[in-house]
């Protein structure tokens, strides 16, 4: 673009690139061989950058936290990871977005689903998923330390919002829950909205708060006293305000 006569100011705009980083590439021409297999990754470049769909990025990291692994394709033989999402089944329109995010923060590659028992898996192909999710690594997320890159901390401070719709979207929901009370001598029913988050990663649990209390969302946390899922930690969002707060950006699961 610069070479076509483009100006500084406005390929910084176009790709989001700012122009002293511009000024620098073009000054050191050998720059453009290292563009040259990087697979379109953003952290590759010769000067690592956030990738654009920020907003997208960061609902896709708490899907990715809350339900995704990333694992080699196929034998591994290529060294192309796969990125997989696993979706339940009760809710296709959330597996048409995260589809929509995959494809919007990896433009130009196809996106697939496999169908598994009671669940479908959406997935993508890519050598550079572990750049984008350096949170991948052997083992379950709970037996292991997930720490956010500081590239990642600053996206989820911004966009706090897309980051708690996608860990819900994954590990929580939305439900009522329904209260018997006495009132004058009867027995009355009464319906509460809340939101519960059930993970058993401290870290993540961790990083799920910190967002809430970015928002200033109050929200309470203790373990799960049923003994199959004893592990898991529950944070529940109950107060009326608070839940109204989340249905104007997450809302029931669909
Ligand atoms: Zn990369």
């Amino acid at each position: 673009m610069l070479d076509s006569g483009i100006s500084y100011s406005e390929v910084s705009q176009r790709m989001g690139i700012n122009r002293s980083t511009l000024r620098n590439w073009s000054r050191d021409r050998s720059l453009i061989e290292k563009y040259r297999d990087n697979g379109d990754c953003p952290r590759c470049e010769p000067l690592p950058r956030p990738p654009v769909a920020t907003d997208a990025y960061s609902y896709l990291l708490g899907l990715h936290l809350g339900d995704g692994a990333i694992n080699l394709a196929g034998d591994g033989s290529r060294g192309v990871w796969r990125l997989r999402i696993y979706c339940g089944d009760s809710w296709p329109g959330l597996i048409r977005t995260c589809e929509a995010s995959m494809a919007e923060v990896l433009p130009g590659h196809s996106v697939g689903r496999v169908r598994c028992v009671g669940c479908t898996e959406v997935y993508s192909d890519w050598k550079h998923w572990p750049c984008l999710f350096p949170q991948h690594g052997p083992g379950k997320k709970h037996d292991r330390a997930i720490v956010l890159e500081p590239w990642q901390s600053e996206i989820v401070d911004a966009l706090p919002e897309p980051f708690v719709r996608g860990l819900i979207h994954s590990d929580g929901c939305r439900i009522d829950n329904r209260v018997r009370r006495r009132v004058r001598g009867e027995w009355k029913y009464y319906e509460y909205p809340r939101y519960q988050f059930l993970n058993a990663s401290r870290d993540i649990v961790d990083l799920f708060t910190a967002a809430l209390d970015h928002l200033g969302i109050p929200w309470k946390r203790h373990v799960n006293p049923r003994p199959r899922i004893r592990d898991r930690i529950v944070v529940s969002v109950s107060r009326r305000a608070a839940v109204a707060r989340m249905d104007a950006f997450v809302g029931p699961k669909y």
